[in-house]
């Protein structure tokens, strides 16, 4: 197991069989050792590749997206779900469908952050069905600019978003991939590896 599987065995919570809740490290408490650690995997994995823009989606991509920002000494951008008044610019927007809100969000970035020409590497926590990824590919190319590629902390791999990306031809590159939870038996596995009994369960501390 690679150092975010671990975390996600060591601390993760199968909540039914669809959902993993990672609440202490990445989606409310937020560990900067492993957010530090996924960026310098997923700069690693993206060796070579042209990258002038971060792009994620608020909220819990801006930590990975943040630590990824400063080592390529770019900056960090993070589409909107939710528009205010303060919002005043022109706006490229794509509706997503948001699993864990169970809603469909129109996101959105502003046109001054995104520019014709640019080379983005987008980033997120999660990919399930790959709503939100194929929400910010479109913002991308509605701005004239291009993936450099995609990069994900967690893949659900039994859910569609990595076919559906990797089908389009765009470099997904997922620190952890999930290939099956199981809350009866309150298992994990992970891509090409046997099944991990997870130590935390939900009602319980350890
Ligand atoms: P998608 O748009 O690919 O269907 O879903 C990805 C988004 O939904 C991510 O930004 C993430 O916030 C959320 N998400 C999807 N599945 C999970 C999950 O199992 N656990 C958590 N914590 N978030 C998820």
């Amino acid at each position: 197991m690679n150092f975010l599987e671990q975390h996600i065995v060591n601390e993760g919570i199968i909540l039914g069989d669809k959902v993993l809740k990672v609440d202490n490290f990445l989606n409310h408490q937020i560990d900067i050792v492993v957010m530090k650690q996924l960026a310098e995997e997923m700069k690693c994995r993206f060796a070579g590749v042209e990258v002038t823009k971060i792009l994620t989606i608020e909220a819990s991509g801006i930590a990975i997206a943040t630590m990824l920002a400063s080592l390529y000494g770019v900056p960090l951008v993070f589409a909107k779900k939710e528009t205010t008044i303060n919002s005043t610019d022109d706006k490229y927007t794509a509706e997503s469908y948001s699993f864990t809100h169970q809603k469909t969000n129109v996101v959105s970035v502003s046109k001054p952050y995104l520019q014709a020409g640019e080379k983005v590497l987008i980033v997120d926590d999660f990919l399930a069905d790959g709503y939100a990824m194929s929400a910010l590919t479109d913002i991308v190319a509605q701005a004239g600019a291009t993936v450099s590629g995609i990069g994900i902390a967690i893949e659900k791999g039994q859910q569609k978003g990595g076919s559906l990306l990797r089908s389009k031809g765009f470099h997904l590159e997922s620190i952890a991939i999930i290939e099956r939870m199981d809350h009866i038996s309150n298992t994990i596995t992970f891509k090409g590896q046997e099944p991990q009994p997870m130590r935390r369960k939900i009602g319980l501390c350890k």
